[in-house]
């Protein structure tokens, strides 16, 4: 080992986790998945199961100040549900551990797993297991998921094809403009605690943020229609970053027409509120928890009048032209700023 210190800045989230991908090789002929997707895949008989984890770190992922652990709860559980979404899978269980201190009492635990327990019914998943330990300060709640998934409906970042139709649910970039929200109500909040927070005009977004549920619907949806998503993604670094990893995956390009990236109107004012430009809170924003995905064109039609479904661009050849195309038609290059949390 030489003495020689680099800072993980520099390689930022995905260059670390690359650099940990290359130290190791899957030996078990059950392992079909590893590192790199929004689940892992294990072959278990005539099914695959999908495994994945996400943590939750107070004062990074969540501030408790504006944060109720109930909302917390559901949401370390649904975007958990949402990775095997991802993978156009269906969550089973999940198993949760805590890591708290004596800042924590009963009741409060109570109210985390009141929510946790809200969203294993309401995406009908069990909580099978987890841990419990100490923490000298923060809350940690870190959740692995179980979901299950027959081999050939799988899919996987890597598989947009050329010409495919890309495709997003939902409305993006509310999520982090709830954030917005919050961060400012607290601030007003820190310097005059008599006047009461102003949220009701943002609820939408503030809800986006706090209480985000994962698409099962639409991989139900799609099973309905008979539609296989080439490739998929959940939104939650944000669209442009997706965008980047099913490129980066697939060996392809992606065109997107800004006009057809779905905002929401509360969050389009809102964005202008706070000086911000909506197509980039849209693109960078982040937390949406929505699907990205990709179809082949001639299944488009089977979907198309889905009410939550948008078709924002295409799939080509150049995979090292992500562009975004703009009302007047000026090709703009895609940039990808994700959460990058070690960076702060
Ligand atoms: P997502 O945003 O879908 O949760 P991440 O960006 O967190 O995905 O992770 C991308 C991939 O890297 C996943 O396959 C995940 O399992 C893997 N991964 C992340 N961190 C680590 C780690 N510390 N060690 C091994 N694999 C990791
Ligand atoms: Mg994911």
């Amino acid at each position: 080992m030489s003495d020689e210190r680099s800072e993980i800045s520099q390689l930022g989230e995905f260059g670390l986790i690359e650099r940990i991908q290359k130290k190791f090789t899957l030996e078990r002929p059950t392992s079909l998945t590893g590192i790199g997707d929004d689940a892992a895949v294990i072959s278990a008989g005539e099914d695959c199961l999908l495994v994945s984890t996400d943590m939750l770190v107070e004062g990074i992922h969540f501030d408790l100040s504006y944060t109720p652990l109930q909302h917390l709860g559901y949401k370390a559980v649904a975007v958990n549900v949402s990775d095997i979404a991802a993978m156009n899978g269906i969550a089973e269980q999940i198993i949760v551990s805590i890591a708290l201190s004596n800042r924590f009492s009963v009741e409060a635990i109570d109210t985390l797993y009141a929510g946790i327990k809200a969203a294993c019914e309401n995406y009908k998943v069990d909580l099978v297991g987890g841990d419990t330990t100490s923490s000298s300060s923060g809350l940690v709640i870190s959740i692995s998921v179980l979901g299950r998934a027959i081999q050939e409906n799988i899919a996987y970042r890597s598989g947009a094809k050329v010409n495919d139709i890309i495709c997003v649910t939902g409305d993006l970039g509310a999520a982090f403009l709830g954030l917005q929200v919050l961060v400012r109500e607290k601030e007003v909040y820190l310097e005059n605690p008599q006047m009461q927070p102003s949220i009701e005009k943002y609820e939408y977004l503030v809800g986006r943020q706090l209480k985000p549920e994962a698409r099962t619907d639409i991989v139900y949806d799609l099973r309905e229609a008979r539609v296989k998503p080439t490739a998929m993604i959940d939104v939650s670094d944000g669209l442009a970053s997706e965008l980047f990893h099913l490129s980066k995956n697939s060996q392809v390009g992606v065109r997107i027409y800004d006009d057809r990236v779905p905002i929401d109107q509360i969050a389009y004012e809102t964005a202008i509120e706070f000086k911000l430009d909506p197509l980039t809170c849209a693109l960078n924003g982040g937390e949406d928890y929505e699907l990205l995905f990709t179809i082949p064109k001639n299944e488009q039609e089977k979907i198309k009048n889905h009410p939550d479904i948008h078709f924002i661009g295409y799939v080509h050849d150049r995979k090292d032209q992500n562009v975004l195309i703009t009302k007047a038609g000026n090709i703009v290059p895609l940039q990808a700023q994700g959460w990058d949390h070690l960076k702060h």
